[in-house]
């Protein structure tokens, strides 16, 4: 008897890659799950700590799909080199910071030297020609095939029968004829081919699979590099405190980042070591975090913004306690910013 081949999914926590992943297990494949971990995944993160859309589950879904189709996830960290991926992507960036042509060439790259580490023989991803502008495109389609070193080791089942024969197909592995031929935007073949598979539950993220592909984010993100004179650098912490909150920025020396719910303030004050915090003591209000080095009028600044999100705001006087990373603390009284007196172009 042959030995049964082993393949590694890409799962991002979306049904193409739980498709693709399917649909070779389906062909007696051992399949085992692949999720990089870039700072930038939605995944586990602002779904968890925020309160809003309280009916849908908080869950990890590269986990919860690994779980649904009965295979291994290995989530690997790569926080330290997704960084020259974003930072000097040669492709360029998509209609934001999304990198996406260099970030897939990147993940298949990390999956072939994963494969090769690993014994198993080939890779698979979730891509479907047309689906996404920039990475996912018929002539796109090669480039990371090409350019990552997996050449024809990468099997797109989804889109498997308008793409070149892999190793796979050509030496029996997998059967080509029960391979796919999705093409476009239109998520109806996927759905078909869920219900088809029986699967009933699965994610539809909004905006891909990372924060890159967000305008406000992006635009956080570049406002974080400006303010570091330029030098598109950034550490796991600077990234997450992006996801959370209000950032407001009054002066080119510091920002201050206001919580929009409980959820938010919980998670920052993990942060209190870190920044300067302030939050309201004579009426409840939210948690805040100063970033930047900051004198006395600059705080008395952010101390009147914050008060302004609270229930004191139309108050005359807000009593704030201002903290210090050291754990030292003082009260300030602030009269809170009316909407009108907080300009437009503070907020990132
Ligand atoms: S959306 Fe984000 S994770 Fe997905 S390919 Fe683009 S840059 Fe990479």
């Amino acid at each position: 008897m042959s030995e049964q081949k082993k393949a590694v999914a890409l799962i991002s926590g979306g049904l193409d890659s739980m498709l693709a992943a399917k649909t070779v297990m389906d062909q007696g494949v051992h399949v085992e799950g692949i999720n990089f971990f870039t700072g930038f995944c939605v995944e586990g993160h602002t779904h968890a700590i925020r309160g809003q859309n309280k009916a849908k589950p908080k869950r990890n879904n590269a986990l919860w799909v690994a779980e649904q189709l009965g295979i291994k996830l290995h989530i690997v960290d790569v926080i330290e080199e997704y960084k020259k991926v974003l930072i000097n992507p040669k492709h360029g960036y998509g209609a934001h910071l999304n990198p996406c042509l260099d970030c897939k060439i990147f993940m298949v790259n990390k999956a072939k030297q994963w494969i090769s580490e690993n014994g198993f023989d080939f890779i698979i991803t979730g891509e479907v020609i047309g689906q996404r502008p920039m990475s996912q495109r018929k002539w796109t389609m090669p480039i990371i095939a090409e350019q990552s070193g997996a050449d024809d080791l990468l099997l797109r089942p989804l889109c498997a029968k308008y793409l070149p024969e892999t190793l796979p197909e050509r030496e029996g592995w997998v059967d080509r004829e029960k391979l796919h031929d999705i093409t476009g935007r239109s998520r109806k073949p996927q759905f078909a081919m869920a219900a088809a598979m029986g699967i009933d539950d699965f994610a539809q993220p909004a905006g891909g699979c990372c924060f890159l592909t967000d305008a406000s984010y992006s635009a956080k993100l570049v406002d974080l590099w400006k303010s570091h004179d330029g030098h598109k650098d950034y550490e796991l912490d600077d990234i997450m405190l992006l996801k959370v909150g209000r950032h407001i920025r009054p002066k080119q020396n510091f920002k201050v980042i206001v919580s929009r719910e409980e959820g938010e303030g919980r998670f920052m004050e993990g942060y209190k070591k870190d920044f300067i915090s302030l939050r309201a003591t004579s009426h409840t209000g939210p948690w805040a975090l100063i970033d930047g080095n900051v004198d006395a009028e600059d705080i008395y600044t952010a101390a009147r913004i914050v008060a302004r999100y609270g229930h004191g705001k139309d108050a005359e006087q807000v009593d704030m306690v201002i903290m210090q990373p050291d754990g030292s603390e003082r009260e300030i009284h602030v009269k809170p910013f009316a909407a009108d007196e907080i300009p437009q172009a503070w907020f990132i």
